[in-house]
């Protein structure tokens, strides 16, 4: 590993130093327990500051820098970030827990966004509006200014790619706030822009606590967009702070899949993609295929086929790099356990993985768990679990598969797996969900591809082209000549 870990302290206006309060949290290895250092802490002063750095980037160089340049310099972080894959995925798995080909997923994506993003930035443009004779009448795409980005500790390199590189490519200067439990590659990522040339102020890290650090972002009068991925109850409370500055949100929040899978379906392209969404990141996923709703005809079938897979599934250390690693934290093992026994008690369980026998038992492991027979009202049904575990929900047509689907308060993603063409277009336009696959679950991550939810999984889109205009607010020229 190449990360010193006690050089770690707050990153305001290109420079590192320690936390104003002298606060610090503990760096966490999930996979073991153990800790493996200290983190800077910031303070209220130190979040002050780093906002301030932002004005100032975005009133000076970076704000005036063209377009084009701004791209150039984010395609040169992307290199750069691919040029630091292995210690990058190395980081990200020992402080999230990561099996290490996944982190490495995730470092792809980071330079894919910046490669993305740093393309795009001399690409967006307005329109020119026919009105009136003798005016002219244009649009201007002008950045917010001073954008505020406060993240989870599930896939930090991606949400920082979709979130804080667009910001970036559109003028912006931004105050990321990483998660308490997962900051090592966002403090990483701001010594790699630096490095690569990105110009002080542009981006500043503030790690600490959701309760001092981003709640003083997400408040903060000085803040002109807030950028927020995580839960729904913190989400809620970013957006009630927001309102009182009357700036815009961005709430990528939580969500409970379905995936539905039709008698007509191709069960072998199927079947890897059902489990997979279930137990990418050990379940701790937004995105995650939680709820899998099988008509009657293949419904043994795939429950058979989906249990044998889980018996073969086992949860280790993260650089063992096997199909499943441990949960972030002892907390959310407490949590997903205690949905686990629901479950147990409850409904039938399908299919068991293991705990590796080399896991270690500091570690926060959790055995994968496939429940079938689950009706769509059940906790385990309605609530997001968080944990490598997934219910199998049988339907018998399509009206029932729908309603079932939409049964929840969220809306994020949904898959439907069928042969049928019209079936394909009517369902993918009755489903609540921000994102929906045919005949395949998440398009291997798509940076290009617009991505949000409705209903309780938030409102706003990030990556794709929808990103650069939710940074970016529209001015109005109307120009009266004769
Ligand atoms: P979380 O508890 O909501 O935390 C997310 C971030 O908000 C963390 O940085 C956290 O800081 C901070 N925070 C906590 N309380 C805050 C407050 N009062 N004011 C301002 N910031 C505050 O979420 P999580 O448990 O880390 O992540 C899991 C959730 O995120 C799940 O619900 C998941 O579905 C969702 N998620 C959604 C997406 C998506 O794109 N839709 C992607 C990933 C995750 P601390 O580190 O101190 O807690
Ligand atoms: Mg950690």
């Amino acid at each position: 590993m190449t990360y010193d870990f006690a050089r770690d302290g707050v990153f305001i206006a290109g420079r590192w130093r320690p936390s104003g309060s002298g606060d610090t949290l503990p760096i966490e290895d999930p996979s073991s327990g153990e800790t493996l250092g200290e983190l800077a802490a910031a303070s209220a002063a130190d979040v002050d500051e780093a906002v301030a750095a932002a004005r100032a980037a975005s009133e000076g160089d970076w704000g005036a820098m063209p377009a084009f340049e701004r791209g150039r310099i984010l395609s040169r972080i992307g290199q750069a970030v691919l040029a630091e894959m292995d210690a990058l995925a190395a980081l990200e798995a020992t402080d999230v827990g990561k099996p290490l080909s996944q982190a490495r997923n995730d470092v792809v994506a980071l330079a894919r966004y910046l490669e993305f993003y740093g393309g795009a930035a001399d690409k967006l443009h307005g329109e020119t509006i026919p009105f009136q004779a003798g005016y002219t009448v244009y649009t201007l795409r002008e950045p917010h200014g001073v954008t505020g980005h406060i993240i989870p500790w599930n896939y930090p390199m991606q949400i920082i790619g979709r979130s804080v590189v667009a910001a970036l490519a559109t003028g912006n200067a931004a105050v990321l706030k990483p998660a308490e439990q997962a900051s090592l590659t966002a403090l990483s990522f701001a010594r790699i822009a630096a490095e690569a040339g990105l110009p002080a102020g542009a981006l500043n890290v503030v790690p600490g606590t959701g309760a001092v650090a981003g709640a003083i972002l997400a408040a903060h009068p000085g803040v002109d967009h807030i950028s927020f991925t995580g839960s729904t109850a913190v989400g809620q409370a970013i957006q009630a702070a927001a309102a009182r500055n009357a700036v815009p949100v961005t709430l990528e929040l939580g969500g409970k899949s379905p995936q539905l899978v039709f008698d007509d379906a191709d069960l072998d392209k199927a079947l890897p993609f059902l489990v997979n969404a279930g137990i990418q990141n050990a379940g701790q996923t937004c995105s995650a295929g939680s709820r899998i709703l099988v008509q009657r005809g293949v419904y043994d079938q795939v429950v058979e086929r989906m249990a044998a897979r889980y018996g073969d599934l086992r949860a280790g250390p993260a650089m063992a790099d096997l199909e499943v690693g441990p949960l972030i934290s002892a907390k959310q093992r407490v949590m997903v356990e205690s949905y686990l026994e629901l479950g147990r008690r409850e409904l039938t369980v399908a299919g068991e993985g293991k705990i590796a026998a080399e896991a270690p038992a500091g570690g926060h492991y959790v055995a994968p768990t496939l429940f079938a027979d689950v009706r769509g009202d059940h906790a385990l049904a309605q609530e997001e679990i968080f944990g490598p575990a997934q219910v199998v929900i049988p339907f018998d047509d399509d009206a029932q598969a729908v309603a079932i689907a939409n049964g929840t308060p969220y809306g994020l993603v949904a898959g439907i797996w069928t042969a049928d063409g019209g079936r394909q277009m009517r369902l993918a336009k009755r489903l609540r969900a921000g994102q929906v696959f045919i005949n395949n679950y998440g398009a291997a991550g798509g940076v290009e591809l617009p991505f949000g939810g409705v209903g309780r999984s938030g409102h706003g889109r990030e990556k794709g082209f929808e990103a650069l205009y939710a940074f970016t607010t529209l001015k109005t020229v109307a120009a009266h000549h004769g």
